[in-house]
């Protein structure tokens, strides 16, 4: 059976490795020169930079695809747990290290607000509970088999979890002080969303913050795609770079093959790993699409971001690994992002600084340090070289001014990623940066098929499909097609 797969990100590259490990024979067709999606690397003037991902999360779901393949996280790369797990700046000047030792988390929460600390152990405890209810019953399931969504224990135990209402009543039920609910709710602009669009029940990512922990592969993120990308060459997995998928060609209901920049290709299955509504609404005829354009814009999608990546010729001393600055209008921070009608660069900015040199000496040259900023913005209004640079200026005073540290003038490599790079490298719909938010309704069996509701043999992994935003999850996209797939 010949598999033609779009897109080598990490979702094209995960389902690659598996297929091919049962024996398929498989082509990935990618647009860029190099795999890794947005989970791409930059190297420049020996500072390496992990493009996109930069939070090694849920280190469980890591585990779990690569055990599929035979093999121990040991064996992919060395992993080690950050101390302090974060920084968090706060626009009143104050300034917290969240650790990865829960005792010194309750003493912090203890500082916070009256019994802060006792709270922050029971919250926790349940979301450690409730977290492993959520990986074992929703996570895992494959929704496209009707079977799997009239399961009496889906229903049995989804009702044990806190479905409904959004996580910024949930967690406004439990603390009261605004530094508390700030810490709790940062970790949901990992999946893209605002505390007020996100169901109760992703509470569960403060367990997978504090209690599972923040991790990093030695050598950067991009090591998950490098060992991925060594896993499909050792399974005769065949590359075809720089070449753009056109066209998914379809004959009585089933996809033939794909039509490129470099000619045509014929497969019996094809996957799409490349953004679903630029494959449904770009690559596909419109009697074989699952969804239509109505569709796509009646959803909420990510905002999109400026992300700077910049090799300083200096050490920083006030910074952390990873390091947030959330500012005081939490509400309007929020706002701005959802406003899609609003094509103004956000007044209200928290932020997002990793300094991976910090924990990993081989991402920059000696005494200087490799550090990417991440601004969540809206889509790609006004993502002009001006703009760009005004929001720069400003973003690097801010941090001067916040941390104590000089940056400007010591910057030996620059570059600015936005809104606009996003459609052109990845053909995001809008410039969205995590594709579609988690909302209850866009969630588990709500999310876009992993299965064309059109042609028979056209199938989707990714960020896009359940369970969703993030690598962990685009691996188990990938496991739950394959598991499918395989089946069949
Ligand atoms: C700035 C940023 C920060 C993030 N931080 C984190 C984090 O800290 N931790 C975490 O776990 N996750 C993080 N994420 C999310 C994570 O990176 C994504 O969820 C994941 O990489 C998505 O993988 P994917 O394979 O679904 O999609 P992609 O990575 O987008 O892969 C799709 C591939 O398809 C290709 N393609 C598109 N159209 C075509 C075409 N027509 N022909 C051929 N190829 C095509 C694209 O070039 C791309 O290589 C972050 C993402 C961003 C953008």
């Amino acid at each position: 059976m010949s598999v033609i797969i779009v897109g080598a990100g990490v979702g094209g590259l995960s389902i690659a490795a598996l297929l091919a490990d049962a024996g398929k024979e498989v082509t990935i067709i990618e647009k860029n020169s190099m795999p890794g999606g947005r989970a791409r690397v930059y190297e420049e003037k020996g500072y390496t930079f992990d493009m996109g991902p930069s939070w090694y999360l849920m280190p469980d779901l890591y585990e779990n695809y690569f055990r599929e393949l035979g093999l121990e996280i040991e064996d992919c790369y060395e992993l080690v747990r950050l101390d302090p797990s974060y920084r968090i700046f706060f626009s009143n000047s104050e300034r917290i290290d969240v650790s990865s030792d829960i005792s010194e988390n309750i003493e912090l929460f203890d500082s916070l607000e009256d019994k802060g600390g006792e709270k922050l152990r029971r919250y926790l405890e349940k979301a450690s509970r409730d977290y492993g209810i959520a990986v074992d019953n929703l996570l895992m399931r494959d929704y496209d088999r009707l079977r799997n969504l009239i399961d009496g224990k889906l229903i049995r135990e989804g009702l044990r979890l806190p479905l409904f209402g959004n996580i910024d009543d949930y967690i406004s039920d439990v603390f009261s002080s605004d530094m508390a609910k700030m810490i709790l709710e940062y970790s949901i602009g990992f999946i893209g969303g605002s505390p007020l669009n996100t169901p109760s029940i992703y509470y569960i990512m403060n367990h997978v913050d504090m209690n599972l922990g923040i991790w990093y592969p030695m050598g950067g993120i991009g090591r998950v795609v490098e060992k991925l990308y060594q896993l499909c060459l050792e399974r005769d997995v065949r590359f075809k770079m720089d070449e753009n998928v056109m066209k998914i060609l379809s004959e009585r209901g089933r996809a033939t093959g794909v039509k490129t920049s470099k000619g045509i290709h014929h497969a019996d299955i094809i996957i799409v790993n490349a953004d679903y509504p630029h494959a449904e609404m770009k690559l596909l005829d419109r009697d074989d699409r699952s969804y239509d354009k109505g569709y796509w814009e009646s959803k909420l999608f990510s905002p999109s971001a400026l992300v700077i990546y910049i090799g300083l010729s200096k050490k920083l001393n006030n910074l952390e690994h990873h390091n947030l600055y959330l500012a005081g209008d939490w509400g309007l921070t929020f706002d701005e992002l959802y406003d899609i009608n609003d094509p103004e660069w956000p007044s209200n900015v928290s932020y997002y600084v990793n300094v991976t040199s910090k924990t990993d000496p081989s991402v920059a040259p000696k005494s200087c340090e490799t550090v990417f900023i991440l601004i969540p913005v809206p889509g790609q209004y006004q993502d002009t070289a001006e703009a760009r640079e005004e929001l720069y200026y400003k973003i690097v005073r801010h941090i001067e001014s916040t941390t104590g540290e000089e940056i400007s003038g010591f910057e030996v490599v620059k570059r600015i990623f936005g809104p606009n790079d996003f459609i052109e490298d990845y053909n995001a719909y809008k410039g969205t940066s995590l594709g579609l938010v988690h909302t209850l309704t866009q969630s588990a069996m709500f999310r876009p098929s992993h299965r064309s509701k059109r042609l028979r043999n056209l199938y989707y992994t990714g960020q896009y499909t359940h369970p969703g935003i993030g690598l962990p999850l685009v691996l188990i996209s990938s496991k739950i097609l394959s598991k499918n797939l395989l089946m069949e």
